[in-house]
């Protein structure tokens, strides 16, 4: 702890946004950068606590504490190595992690200012490759042993990193014509641009890991293949499967799942050419977000890019509370009103709205109609609707369903495996993630639902030192 009083003395200071007539015209990062001597002031604000809460709440264990020191001391390559320590992509979730340590550091409680633990972690890792402290490791070890990992999003990424350090022979398979999962197509350039991921994955490339794009296993190579080829597999297919609204005039054109339109976007602004009649625009459009989430937040922020005359944002359930949350006190995450960057480019938020029917003309959405719902609280704490019959119709030409993910894909590799799968069809695994299939281990968003990068990552690096540990005593 370089400066015991600096928390007394130095305001948290973000790094802010681009100014919104900005940034809202290109697909370039919403986020600046603090110069390095505001940015070493931040680091300094670190209390060291006896108890560090920021690290019990962070998914990977980040030691917040001891880079938040070496950055104050100046000692950049350190802190890179002590944060690479427990998490494999700091330049990811320095990024688009909704920081989960700020909201338990201790600073948050007591003088609502946390330490820019993100900012900084994202500092690091930048400064990192800047300064060419990230070389890839090329004197790794070989064990003998080939691993399969499936799915090339965060959690497949850091599964495959670990067993690759570890010196197993690694064989990344993803079914898109790009690494990096949602990282790569789904989560908007504005907030991660993509030469970040690339970045990583050359790096990855470097030290060893094999990818092998645009082949979906279970489909274009079965998986009792896979299995006759390696010696153990790790499936990071993610949670594909979209939550639908099965309601009237859910065929109509204009109505779609929103990563319809975030995948295309992410291609668009890599280069690709979309045909007019396939492309998902919102130029000039009343856009209907059906679901008040960050897929929800990206739709906003994609469509006010494009042009949209007007954007929308309608959640089923209640406005959250604005700052605090009884429910959920210090430490906890609190689950309190979120507006992101993109909300604040211009967007109409509404709650306790339910979808009844889509209305269209000539097979094309032209509105949507709405009842408003209220909640109440059982004794056992369950929330139930009711309708009021206040009905309405939302304008909208386009309508995105951004209403979350149900569970990973089952055709395919899931069926072929008969993989055993928990009440929410995710894939069912014990405490070393191993599935009911003996060589076969998952993780991520497939294993535990749809959640978070930073929990991908941890997820994914639990599996690799599970698999380890299994390829090590298969060989005793
Ligand atoms: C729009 C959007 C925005 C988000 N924003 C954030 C955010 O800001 N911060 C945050 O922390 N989290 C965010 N998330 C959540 C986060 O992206 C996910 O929790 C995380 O990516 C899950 O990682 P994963 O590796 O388990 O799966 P995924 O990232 O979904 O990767 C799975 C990969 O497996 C591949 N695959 C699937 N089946 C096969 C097969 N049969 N063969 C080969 N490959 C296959 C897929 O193509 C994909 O590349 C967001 C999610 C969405 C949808
Ligand atoms: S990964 Fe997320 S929760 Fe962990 S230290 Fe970084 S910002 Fe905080």
């Amino acid at each position: 702890m370089g400066n015991p009083k600096a928390f007394l003395t130095i305001d948290r200071k973000e790094a802010g946004y681009r100014p919104v007539d900005e940034r809202k015209c290109d697909f370039g990062e919403v986020e600046q950068t603090l110069n390095p001597e505001d940015r070493r002031l931040q680091a300094s604000r670190c209390m060291d606590c006896g108890v560090p809460f920021c690290h019990w709440s962070c998914p990977v264990g980040n030691k917040q504490s001891d880079w938040q020191d070496l950055v104050y001391k100046g000692k950049w390559r350190e802190a890179y190595l002590s944060l690479t320590a427990t998490n494999d992509f700091p330049e990811f979730t320095g990024r688009i992690c909704p920081a989960l340590c700020e909201k338990s550091c201790v600073l948050n409680l007591t003088i609502g200012q946390p330490v820019t633990i993100r900012e900084n972690e994202a500092a690091i890792a930048e400064r990192a490759f800047s300064e060419g402290y990230v070389v890839p490791k090329t004197n790794i070890k070989r064990s003998g042993n080939k691993v399969a990992v499936i799915g090339s999003g965060p959690a497949g990424l850091a599964c495959a990193n670990q067993l690759n350090l570890k010196g197993h022979e690694v064989t990344v398979f993803e079914k898109n014509e790009y690494c990096g999962g949602l990282l790569r197509l789904g989560i908007p350039d504005f907030k991660l641009n993509k030469n970040i991921v690339e970045r990583r994955l050359n790096v990855m490339r470097a030290e060893g890991v094999e990818f092998k794009n645009g082949v979906n296993v279970g489909k274009d190579i079965k998986m009792k293949d896979i299995l006759g080829q390696f010696d153990a597999v790790c499936v990071a297919i993610g949670s594909e499967t979209p939550r639908n609204l099965n309601v009237e005039g859910r065929d109509l054109q204009g109505v779609h799942f929103a990563l319809e339109m975030l995948q295309q976007q992410n291609r668009v602004v890599a280069g690709a050419t979309v045909k007019d009649k396939e492309r998902i625009s919102a130029k000039g459009k009343h856009v209907l977000v059906i679901g008040g989430g960050d897929t929800g937040s990206d739709c906003v922020g994609t469509s006010n890019r494009h042009g949209a005359a007007k954007v929308t944002q309608i959640e089923i359930m209640p406005k959250p509370p604005v700052g605090t949350n009884p429910d959920t006190p210090w430490p906890m995450f609190p689950m309190v009103l979120k507006t992101s960057s993109s909300h604040k480019e211009g967007c109409d938020r509404r709650w306790n709205l339910d979808t009844v029917r889509f209305i269209g003309e000539n097979g094309k959405v032209t509105g949507v109609e709405v009842e408003e719902v209220v909640w109440s609280k059982d004794e056992n704490g369950r929330m139930s609707l009711a309708r009021t019959g206040n009905k309405e119709v939302i304008k909208a030409d386009l309508v995105l369903l951004a209403m979350g993910f149900v569970h990973p894909v089952h055709e395919g590799l899931v069926a072929e495996l008969e993989l055993e799968k928990d009440g929410r069809g995710n894939i069912m695994t014990g405490e070393s993630q191993l599935t009911s299939h003996s060589r076969v281990f998952a993780a991520g968003d497939a294993n535990v639902g749809a959640s978070l990068v930073v929990r991908a990552i941890a997820s994914g690096r639990s599996a690799a030192e599970s698999i380890d540990s299994f390829l090590k005593e298969r060989k005793k």
